[in-house]
Formats: structure tokens, sequence, C-alpha cells
């Protein structure tokens, strides 16, 4: 399974060192096997060791150049980073990112063979419309994405789940995630609200490969702790 956290603008460089540290040290205690990916504040990214993959919450479709504020490929590589989050509501909804955007982003990105976490959701008007205007707007998001790409990881996290502590029932995500897959086949994780409490039965959901982890994976005993369930899932498999 994949286990992503997403540290958005949270921790500072100290912190998220310390929390790099303290998650391998556990993961290699408990035999941990699933893939671990965390994406911290972009000031917080260092050459990482370990088996945990760092990645990228965002980056300007670039290697370099005149793009004040922003980070390119360049700035990536120097720390290993192989890994990028494109099309998180965040991006969609506060920053105001357009499709277009993203799907430059999706290509460049893909050239270099990045794994792309693609997140694709919807706000809760849309969701409150009906299931065909709801999957209207979500195929709309896969407009322009190469869906077959090897390094492809699609998460599906409706924008009125994250943060905020609500959650679709289990058998809505079940139906969601089985109607993504019809659409990619690349694993398919799950996000919006995902904690300690809930991780097991979204992880045992079918076709929930895994799960993107904002707000409760900040605290790294949490976080390793979801890693093992996520593992004790996979050994009695
Ligand atoms: C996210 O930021 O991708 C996310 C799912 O956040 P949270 O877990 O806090 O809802």
């Amino acid at each position: 399974m994949i286990i992503a956290a997403n540290f958005k603008t949270n921790l500072t460089r100290k912190q998220t060192a310390s929390y790099l540290d303290a998650l391998e040290d556990i993961l290699k205690e408990d035999d941990n096997s699933q893939e671990v990916l965390v994406f911290p504040a972009i000031s917080s990214i260092d050459a990482h060791e370990g088996r945990v993959a760092l990645g990228a919450q965002n980056a300007y479709a670039t290697l370099n150049g005149a793009f004040t504020g922003e980070t390119g490929s360049e700035q990536l590589e120097e720390f290993g980073i192989k890994t990028i989050l494109i099309g998180h509501s965040e991006r969609r909804h506060i920053l105001g990112e357009t499709q277009e955007e993203l799907v430059k982003k999706f290509n460049f990105y893909k050239k270099l063979g990045y794994k792309i976490v693609y997140c694709v959701g919807e706000p809760l008007d849309i969701r409150e419309d009906g299931s065909e205007p709801m999957m209207e707007y979500i195929s709309a998001q896969y407009e322009g994405i190469d869906t077959e790409y090897e390094n492809l990881i699609v998460a599906y996290e409706p924008v009125w789940a994250i943060g905020t502590g609500l959650t679709p029932t289990l058998r809505d995500i079940e139906l969601l995630h089985l109607t993504l897959k019809q659409k990619s086949t690349a694993p398919l994780l799950y996000g919006g609200s995902v904690k300690l409490d809930n991780i097991e039965e979204v992880l045992n959901i079918q076709n929930v490969d895994g799960v993107l982890v904002g707000g409760a994976s900040l605290v790294v005993e949490d976080f390793s702790k979801m890693c093992k369930i996520a593992q004790n899932i996979d050994d009695k498999e």
C-alpha cells in the first residue's frame, strides 16, 4: 500500500528532519515494507537517506529560469526529489491553478520521469448536485492527463472532506473508487480527514490502494501507527 503524508505549510526544516529520523527508525523497527511518501514544505526539503521518499507539494513546469517565487526541477533534483503532488485541491481552489496549468505541469514532470501523485475530487456543492454532475466534474480533472503513465498515482480527495473531519461513507468511497479505477488502473489513494481512528476501515475498502493524509500526518507517532496499520492489513492478505 502507499501511505503518503502532506505537511502543507507546516513544520520547519528542523522539525521535518527530526520527524523523518523518527519515522525511519520506527518503520525499520516495525519491519514495515509499505511505500511511504512524505511531502514536506518546500523550504524543509533536504537530501534524505532512507526508505521514505520525499516529494514536492508543488513545483513550476520548468528546469530553472525567471519565475520569481517558484521552484524548478533543478532545485528539486539537487535534493534527489523525483516525486511530485499535482492538482491538490488547495492548489486548484485557493491558488487558482487551472486544469490547463496542471496538465502543463503534469506533462513536464512526466517527461522527467517523476512519480506523480495526481489529485482529483469534487467540492460540496457539486456533490450535492447529484452523481452525474459530480462525475462530470471529476472527469474534467482527468482531461489532458495521461492516465496510463507508468509512474502515476491518483488520489481521490473530496474537497469538502479535506481538513474538515468529514468523510464520505465507506460505501461512497468504494463506489467512487470503483468508478475511478475504470478511468485509470494506476494506484488509487483516498484522502480527506484520514486519521488513526478511520484509516483501517478506509484501507480495507476495495480499490483503495493507500491514503494521502494531511493534518493527521503531522505527528510522527500517529503517522507511523498508520503505516503500521497498513502493514498489518497487508500481512493478513
Ligand atoms: C490533504 O491535504 O491531502 C488532506 C487529505 O488533508 P486532511 O487529511 O487534513 O484532510
